[in-house]
């Protein structure tokens, strides 16, 4: 199996080293995982490449710091090479006053995936224990719309391969009155013609929202399209890789998906589920 979606010290939320994320994972059995830390940059003023660029304590890696990550990971993948195949990704924060600066990074490092999240559209925090929505603030059915129309917004970009938690906005359990159903077929209609992998990521079961991100209704649509997935445990914590698998797998069978994409330098391959 493969978890290609774990966090490591640096974005300053997550705990335990990052070898102890490669044991864990070589204990459990994983054939392959990949690090996928935040680079998250919100905008502070101005918008002029370098200046007003913001990112805040404990959210993310600073920019300075990803040769350090990078190099990092590839200390792992050196070192475990005969044990699990590691992989060197990055989360990236839609924010379209930095896509030019994302599309430098990722033409400067070779990173084997780019993976694209919506944790602040239009700024706005919908993710963090401090976050107003988190507790009930602002019209649920305006958020969802606002969060709909960033979703569109990051698709018109290419810097990335994988987009995380397509419905985080669920996080929260907060659930709208309209149906977004038209907005979703829209957005996977893009995805798949752009050729672009979905991320199943399994921590919304510790979430209120208590489900899979994306929810089954999702995936199957995704299914029905032809795009492919990816599978992530989004862990911030070494005990965390591979959490949930055992009763999402059954689910992605069920859906009639039987691989799973894997990335290497940025180009997709693929491997067989097992349970
Ligand atoms: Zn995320
Ligand atoms: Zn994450």
């Amino acid at each position: 199996m493969i978890d290609y979606h774990l966090h490591t010290l640096f974005c300053n939320h997550a705990v335990g080293g990052m070898e102890r994320y490669v044991q864990n994972a070589v204990d459990s059995g994983f054939r392959e995982i990949c690090f996928l830390d935040h680079l998250t940059i919100r905008t502070a003023g101005g918008c002029e490449e370098g200046v007003g660029r913001k990112t805040e304590p404990g959210l993310s890696m600073t920019p300075e710091e990803i040769p350090h990550y990078f190099y990092a990971v590839q200390i792992l993948k050196q070192a475990y090479k005969n044990k699990i195949s590691v992989k060197a990704g990055l989360e990236v924060d839609f924010n379209p006053d930095y896509t030019d600066y994302y599309q430098k990074i990722v033409d400067t490092f070779a990173f084997d995936v780019i993976a694209a999240s919506l944790h602040f559209p239009n700024g706005f925090d919908i993710v963090t224990h401090r976050s107003g929505w988190r507790y009930g603030e602002n019209d649920t059915d305006e958020v969802y719309e606002m969060y709909f129309d960033q979703l569109k917004k990051m698709l018109e970009y290419d810097y990335f391969d994988v987009i995380c938690h397509i419905d985080l906005i669920k996080k929260f359990g907060r659930k709208p009155k309209k149906s977004f159903e038209i907005e979703y077929d829209n957005i996977l209609g893009i995805i798949k013609d752009k050729g672009k992998t979905i991320e199943v990521n399994t921590s919304g079961y510790d979430h209120p929202a208590r489900d899979i991100y994306p929810s089954l209704r999702i995936l199957e649509k995704c299914y029905r399209k032809g795009i492919s997935i990816t599978m992530g445990s989004d862990a911030h914590h070494p005990a965390n890789v591979g959490r949930h698998y055992k009763g999402v797998l059954p689910i992605l069978l069920s859906i009639g998906y039987r691989r799973l994409a894997i990335f290497t330098k940025r180009q997709r391959g693929e491997v067989q589920i097992k349970e």
